[in-house]
């Protein structure tokens, strides 16, 4: 087990090694997940087991932590748990990420070494909400300035607690 997270790794060699890969790594070591980021300070927890199941590397573990991301209606902060499981299966071509078995998420290795935080924020991105937004309504209406286009039926039910949440299904396409 390593103690510290290694910045770049040889997955398959990692697989072959059964290295476990366990700790803290920092968010501002991932640029791509940053931009989704109201506050890019912090870390996540990351437990991944690399091992071979036949021929096929696997990485396979949990990522777990709390990120700040920006809501899209008001955007203000969002606390959102990262709480992502991993189930990876190593692949050179497209036509060996089509014969993963199920349950495997391809990945396509194309280069033997490469960073270990692309690989974490990777899968942190793909579990992130793709409109992430508060679930209360955060947006301040003016009072002079009434919604358009509310339907009547809401309006008339705003002492309802699932007005809003009738409200978000209502917007929730646009
Ligand atoms: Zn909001």
């Amino acid at each position: 087990m390593l103690d510290q997270l290694p910045e770049i790794i040889d997955p398959v060699v990692f697989a072959e090694r059964h290295s476990h890969v366990v700790g803290p790594i920092g968010l501002q070591r991932m640029a791509r997940l940053s931009d989704f980021l109201f506050d890019k300070e912090g870390e996540l927890n990351v437990d991944l087991q690399f091992y071979k199941e036949g021929k096929v590397p696997v990485i396979e573990g949990r990522i777990e932590g709390h990120v700040t991301l920006i809501c899209q209606s008001c955007l203000d902060a969002l606390p959102w748990i990262v709480d992502k499981s991993v189930k990876i299966g190593m692949v050179q071509t497209i036509e060996q990420a089509d014969r993963l078995e199920e349950g495997f998420e391809p990945m396509v290795v194309s280069e033997q070494k490469m960073p270990l935080s692309a690989i974490i924020e990777d899968e942190v991105i793909i579990a992130l909400p793709d409109y992430p937004r508060h679930e209360h309504s955060c947006l301040q209406y003016s009072s002079t300035q009434p919604l358009i286009d509310e339907p009547e039926e809401i309006k008339q039910q705003s002492d309802n607690p699932f007005s809003v949440l009738a409200k978000l299904k209502f917007t929730g396409d646009q």
